[in-house]
C-alpha cells in the first residue's frame, strides 16, 4: 500500500464546507503533509497570504488546480490567465500546475481545431512556465467530457502532446479519468519521467453524474492500488491527491469526518 506521507488533500474534496484556510488547518490537524488548492479559493484568500499560511502549517503544494481552458475564451485572454496561474503556482512552490485543456470551441464541431488551439496555447505559455520553474501537468479527462471540458482524452494523447511540446510539460494522471483505457498500463510505463501528479478517488458502479458523483476510494470499481503500483513502477514517488467531487455524499458530510475516512481508505485501498 502507498505510504501515508504521500497523501494530499485536493481541496475540491471538501469545497462545500471549508474555505482554503480551513483546509490548511484541517490538513495540519489530521497530519496530512500535502495540499492541492484551487485557484478560486486562492483568490478569495489572497495568494501571498495563502502561501505563507501553507508554509507555516508545514504543508507542501502537490499541484495547483488549474490552468488550461484554452477554448472557452478568446486566445489572448486564455494565455494571460494561464500566465497568472503559472505565477500563482510559483508563489506557492507547487510541484506543478494542473492543466485541464477545455472542450470544443464555441459553436463548433471542429475537434481538430480545438486540439490545435490547446497545443498553441500551451506552446505560447511554456517559455513563461520554464522561466518560473513551474511544470505544466496535462490531465487527460474521460472522453465523455470531450465536448465541454477536455479534448485531451487519453494518457497516450497527453504523452503525444508532451512529446510535441518538449521540456517543462508532463502529465497528471487521475484514476477516475484513465482507469477504463485498455492501453492504460502501457501508457503509464511510457510516461516514465513525465508523471507530475497522481489523483485518486473511485468510479461508482452506478454513477449518476460524471462530474460530481465521484466515490471514495474503495467504494467503486477502480483497481486503484494496481494503477498506483504501475505509476510507482514508472518512477513516480510524489504526492497522491485525493480529489472527490460528490454532491450526494462527501460534500454533505463534516469535513473532519471526510478527512478521517480519506486517510483510512488511503491506507487500505491506495
Ligand atoms: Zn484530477
Amino acid at each position: 500500500m502507498a505510504d501515508l506521507a504521500r497523501l494530499s488533500l485536493n481541496t475540491a474534496t471538501v469545497r462545500e464546507r471549508w474555505d482554503l484556510p480551513a483546509c490548511i488547518e484541517g490538513c495540519a490537524r489530521h497530519g496530512i503533509g500535502w495540499i492541492g488548492p484551487w485557484r478560486d479559493g486562492l483568490a478569495a484568500y489572497g495568494i501571498a497570504r495563502a502561501a505563507r499560511h501553507i508554509r507555516d502549517a508545514g504543508l507542501t503544494v502537490s499541484g495547483l488546480c488549474r490552468g488550461g481552458w484554452w477554448t472557452s475564451v478568446p486566445r489572448a485572454q486564455a494565455i494571460d490567465d494561464n500566465r497568472r496561474a503559472i505565477d500563482e503556482a510559483a508563489t506557492l512552490g507547487a510541484r506543478c500546475l494542473v492543466i485541464v485543456n477545455g472542450g470544443l470551441l464555441p459553436d463548433s464541431r471542429d475537434l481538430a481545431a480545438a486540439r490545435a488551439r490547446c497545443l498553441e496555447g500551451l506552446a505560447a505559455v511554456l517559455p513563461h512556465a520554464r522561466a518560473a520553474g513551474v511544470a505544466l501537468a496535462l490531465e487527460p479527462l474521460h472522453p465523455m467530457t470531450c465536448a465541454d471540458r477536455s479534448v485531451l482524452s487519453t494518457t497516450a494523447q497527453a504523452l503525444d502532446w508532451c512529446d510535441a511540446l518538449g521540456d517543462g510539460v508532463g502529465v497528471a494522471l487521475d484514476v477516475y479519468h484513465i482507469w477504463w483505457d485498455p492501453e492504460v498500463l502501457a501508457q503509464i510505463a511510457r510516461a516514465r519521467g513525465r508523471i507530475l501528479g497522481f489523483h485518486v478517488c473511485d468510479w461508482l458502479q452506478e454513477t449518476r453524474d460524471l462530474v460530481t458523483d465521484r466515490g471514495m476510494m474503495g467504494d467503486g470499481v477502480i483497481d486503484i492500488a494496481g494503477l498506483r503500483t504501475a505509476v510507482d513502477a514508472a518512477g513516480y514517488d510524489g504526492p497522491i491527491e485525493v480529489e472527490i467531487f460528490s454532491t450526494r455524499d462527501w460534500w454533505t458530510r463534516d469535513p473532519d469526518e471526510v478527512l478521517a475516512v480519506m486517510k483510512a481508505r488511503f491506507e487500505r485501498c491506495v
